[in-house]
């Protein structure tokens, strides 16, 4: 389908949405031979950046930072490497972007050391693990260190919108409850990128029975007087329990300290669970010492988000929708931000199939798409 100017609306600005904008724009403009001359993108959304404490919209109640769940190289791992190769440029040339390079330990239960091990397949793309001494663990456990990123997520979404706005994309906050309104509101748009999040299971035209959320609640403190070296993430079912972690991440720009570690799937119970309180601030001491003592933590706000959680995984897959490329990007769970940029370089590669726009992602990044 080559034309001459090619309108396209991407149906949310979480991290999901943002990045799929990024990545339109960047291969439009890295693409001279495409058979698109002009490219107007249109963000519409309910939330938008600068919204904060709206459990509905995930992005700003993110942790974050990045760290693979996948236990080996699948095709979400790869949404990871893609991502964290990115990431890596992102850092280095844009330090206000609120991503920065920053050491990880990752603690576990003594009792499955081999399997844990075996999983940790982005070890290299890190730039190497190293055993940590067992003195600076708690009790039982065992951990490595590695290099990846840690995000400031309010600073980093508004960074990737201002650079957006900056570059010609439009903005309209709008709630739509079909695929259909939207298209019937802009009848000359050729796609609609589906990065709707939670929102999926609900939106008319897609309603998708498979996504649902991943309770999530942690505690903003107040940054330490002796700024801390690294992030911490203690995974131990064995211990925690199945709905339980703890983690410590220091976010950068003044973005204070997160900790936290509970998800709970299917629960969309928006209100904080002060039982839970206690517990997240005790293992936060444990994991990093150099936060002192729980009763000494100072306390800046509570939150909960509701991660945007799909059976089976992330869905991004294109398809025709009354005359209409849709494209889905979204279902990404607790893991927006670190496969952000392969995800939305994967929906990017579906749709540029259908229009020939000659993308070059064989050459921006060391991975490729299988669809
Ligand atoms: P959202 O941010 O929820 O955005 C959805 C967008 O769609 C919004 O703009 C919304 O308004 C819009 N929308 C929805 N429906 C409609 C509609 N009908 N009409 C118009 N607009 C609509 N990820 C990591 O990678 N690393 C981490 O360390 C990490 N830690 C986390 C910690 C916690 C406590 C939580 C809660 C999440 C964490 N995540 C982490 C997960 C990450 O935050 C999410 O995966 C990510 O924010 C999902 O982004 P999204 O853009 O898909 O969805």
């Amino acid at each position: 389908m080559p034309a001459d100017s090619v309108n396209v609306i991407v149906l949310g600005a979480g991290v999901s949405g943002l990045t799929t904008a990024h990545s339109l724009l960047s291969h439009y403009s890295v693409s001279p031979q495409n058979a698109i001359k002009k490219l107007n993108i249109t963000i519409v959304a309910k939330h938008l950046p600068g919204d904060i404490n709206q459990t509905e919209y995930c992005s700003p109640q993110a942790g974050a930072n990045w760290r693979s769940f996948q236990p080996e190289l699948n095709q979400h791992a790869k949404w990871d490497k893609v991502a964290f190769e990115r990431f890596l440029e992102i850092a280095r040339e844009s330090p206000e972007s609120g991503v920065k390079r920053f050491p990880m330990r990752l603690v576990f239960g003594d009792d499955d050391e081999r399997r844990q091990r075996d999983q940790l397949w982005f070890a290299d793309l890190a730039g190497g693990i190293v055993d940590v001494p067992k003195h600076e663990l708690p009790e039982g456990t065992w951990g490595v260190d590695m290099v990846t990123f840690m995000f400031n997520p309010v600073v980093y979404c508004n960074w990737l919108y201002a650079s957006l706005m900056k570059r010609g994309v439009k903005v309209i906050r709008r709630s739509y409850d079909h695929i259909d309104s939207l298209l019937s509101d802009f009848p000359d748009t050729a796609a609609v990128f589906n990065c709707t999040g939670l929102g999926a299971r609900h939106l008319g035209g897609v309603e998708d029975g498979k996504v649902h959320p991943t309770k999530g609640q942690t505690i903003l403190l107040s940054e330490p007087k002796v700024p801390l070296e690294r992030m911490y993430i203690w995974t131990q079912p064995s211990v925690m329990g199945p709905n339980e972690f703890s983690h410590v991440f220091p976010r950068p720009l003044g973005g204070g300290v997160i900790i936290g570690g509970v998800a709970l799937h299917n629960d969309w119970d928006e209100s904080f669970d002060v039982s839970r309180v206690d517990r997240i601030k005790q293992r936060a001491c444990q994991l990093a010492p150099e936060l002192g003592k729980p009763e000494d933590l100072q306390i800046v706000r509570h939150n909960v988000g509701l991660r945007p959680s799909r059976d089976g995984g992330p869905r991004v897959e294109i398809e025709e929708h009354n005359g209409k490329f849709l494209i889905h990007n979204y279902g990404v769970g607790g893991s927006g931000y670190q496969s952000s940029w392969g995800m939305a370089e994967h929906a990017v590669a579906l749709f540029a199939q259908k229009v020939g726009l000659s993308i070059q992602q064989a050459k921006l990044y060391s991975v490729t798409y299988n669809d």
